[in-house]
């Protein structure tokens, strides 16, 4: 299920500033030759990722969940002139693939590739992180949470990708990636650290924002 019909995503589109050359690229050439293209951002989530974090202006972006390097080419757009950031993936065999994208992206020395197991890589990491994009497994999406709260700056913003899982989170019957947002949405909208909101886009972004205390 799509949030949006398809002619109002066409529409929104229309009045998106388009994808660079290098991401459309990137989108046309995961559509051929990659597995499960959907999962990459796409034009309009893309531009949505890149406007959120020019406002933002961030230091240091960690971003779990690579796959084709997309939306880190998005995020990385808003970095501070020093900025750097950090994109876990566990899918060695893309690798050489979406390093091409980054040096082609002139991000060679910005951004930081890892290749492995984002539930071990994260707690290695130092923040603070100006920025967090958790776009990884579902089934770990708390745990992602749990890991970089405390290394999140105040102010500091997660961006929370699937969070509507194409509309399964209403439905009574779960499976185990849909139980994992659901429980994951609740314990977001229950932790007094932080505000939040559902932005209904794409597939649904969850951003929350870490309060002050
Ligand atoms: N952020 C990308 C899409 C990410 S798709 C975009 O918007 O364009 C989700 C990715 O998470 C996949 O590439 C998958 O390999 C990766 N992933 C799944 N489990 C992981 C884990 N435990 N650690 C790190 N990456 C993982
Ligand atoms: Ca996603």
């Amino acid at each position: 299920m799509d949030i949006l019909n398809e002619d109002l995503l066409h529409y929104s589109e229309l009045h998106t500033t388009p994808e660079s050359p290098l991401l459309k690229a990137i989108n046309r050439d995961t559509h051929a030759k990659v597995m499960m293209p959907r999962m990459l951002s796409g034009h309009l989530q893309g531009r949505v990722l890149s406007m959120i974090s020019k406002l933002i202006q961030p230091k240091l972006i960690l971003e779990i969940g690579t796959y084709t390097g997309y939306s880190a080419i998005c995020l990385a757009e808003g970095l501070a002139p020093e900025g750097k950031l950090i994109t876990i993936d566990i899918n060695e065999e893309l690798q050489d693939k979406v390093k091409k994208y980054f040096d082609e992206a002139g991000l060679s020395s910005k951004v930081q590739y890892r290749i492995g197991d984002a539930t071990k890589i994260v707690s290695t990491l130092d923040g603070p992180f100006d920025l967090v994009f958790i776009d990884a497994d579902k089934e770990n999406y708390s745990r992602y949470y749990d890991m970089v709260i405390d290394k999140v700056r105040e102010g500091g913003i997660i961006l929370a990708d699937n969070v509507l899982w194409s509309g399964k989170v209403l439905q009574a019957k779960q499976d185990k990636d849909t139980r994992a947002i659901v429980e994951f949405n609740k314990k977001i909208q229950q932790d007094i650290r932080v505000e939040n909101v559902l932005l209904p886009i794409r597939d649904g972004i969850l951003m929350i924002r870490k309060l002050s205390l």
